[in-house]
């Protein structure tokens, strides 16, 4: 099938997206790398009558590292992270070739990851685990989102119709922390049936996991990442991973043990070194 016809702009700065989705068209829709919306197009999943692309301008993509955390434009694809070594932030590198193939990875990007919220995608259940902050703007200014409560339900997040995300703020890593992030794809390329995030960071005493590829937003397992950043990795059993997993893993027998193995994986990556 091919998009039904829609207008095209290429604003060169955020005031003009913003100017442009409050236009007065029916349904205006920002494009950055194309790799969700285009497709939706095509299926006719979604008729906008404007596409605003932002993928050119320059203030939503420069990386910026800000002493404690680091600013990341929402137009940097996810081949520029796979491609950048970002200190204190290691695990965006790991994410980030984990996702799609490198065709996806070089137009995709993580303001669009975010923002389509797919249950299954990566970014949203990364920076949930990282406890980054989602930089969104509209017409009254910028406001800040925490990145594990910005996807309200499957493909729905709590950025308005005239709003953007115009960045992502990650908070840097200690030297001594620790990170896993483990997802189960039937073949390489595919969206993740389960997956999981773990942080620990002695320093700063950060001790985060997350479940993701749920059919809403991840969730979090705040009660055994404490206990294993207290305990270590004698709190990692079975029995201790299926009783934090299970009551939000459904109630598919496979499901819940594919949920169970990705947590596992990613808390046997952190205590790995
Ligand atoms: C074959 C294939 C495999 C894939 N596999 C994976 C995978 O394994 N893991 C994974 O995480 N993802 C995967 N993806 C999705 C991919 O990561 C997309 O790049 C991503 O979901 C959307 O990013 P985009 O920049 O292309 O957004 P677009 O398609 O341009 O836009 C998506 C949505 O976000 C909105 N939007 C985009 N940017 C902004 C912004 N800054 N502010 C407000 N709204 C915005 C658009 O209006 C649209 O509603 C896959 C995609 C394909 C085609």
């Amino acid at each position: 099938m091919k998009a039904p016809a829609f207008d095209y702009v290429r604003p060169s700065d955020i005031g003009g997206v913003l100017a442009a989705l409050q236009g007065g068209h029916a349904m205006a829709k920002v494009v950055a790398g194309g790799q969700s919306l285009l497709p939706m197009l095509n299926l006719r999943l979604a008729r906008p009558t404007l596409l605003i692309d932002i993928a050119r301008i320059d203030a939503l993509r420069t990386i910026d590292d800000r002493g404690t955390s680091v600013r990341i434009g929402a137009a940097i694809t996810h081949a520029e992270l796979e491609d950048r070594d970002i200190a204190g932030c290691a695990m965006l590198r790991t994410v980030a070739t984990g996702i799609a193939y490198r065709s996806v990875r070089n137009r995709g990007t993580i303001g669009g990851s975010l923002v389509h919220a797919d249950p299954a995608a990566d970014w949203p259940l990364a920076l949930a685990a990282l406890g980054a902050t989602i930089i969104v703007e509209g017409k009254s200014g910028n406001r800040a989102v925490p990145a594990d409560s910005f996807m309200r339900a499957a493909f729905q997040t709590r950025i308005t119709d005239d709003e953007i995300v115009v960045a992502v703020d990650v908070p840097k890593l200690s030297p001594a922390a620790r990170t896993g992030y483990y997802k189960f794809c039937r073949k390489t390329g595919e969206f993740p049936e389960a997956s999981a995030a773990a942080v620990f960071d002695p320093v700063s005493r950060r001790a985060r996991l997350y479940v993701g590829a749920l059919s809403g937003p991840p969730q979090p397992l705040d009660n055994l990442a404490t206990t294993i950043a207290e305990n270590g990795i004698t709190a990692i059993t079975e029995a201790a991973v299926a009783a934090a997993v299970d009551p939000i893993a459904g109630h598919d027998p496979a499901e819940r043990r594919m949920r169970r193995a990705a947590v596992m994986r990613a808390l046997k990556d952190v205590f790995a070194s």
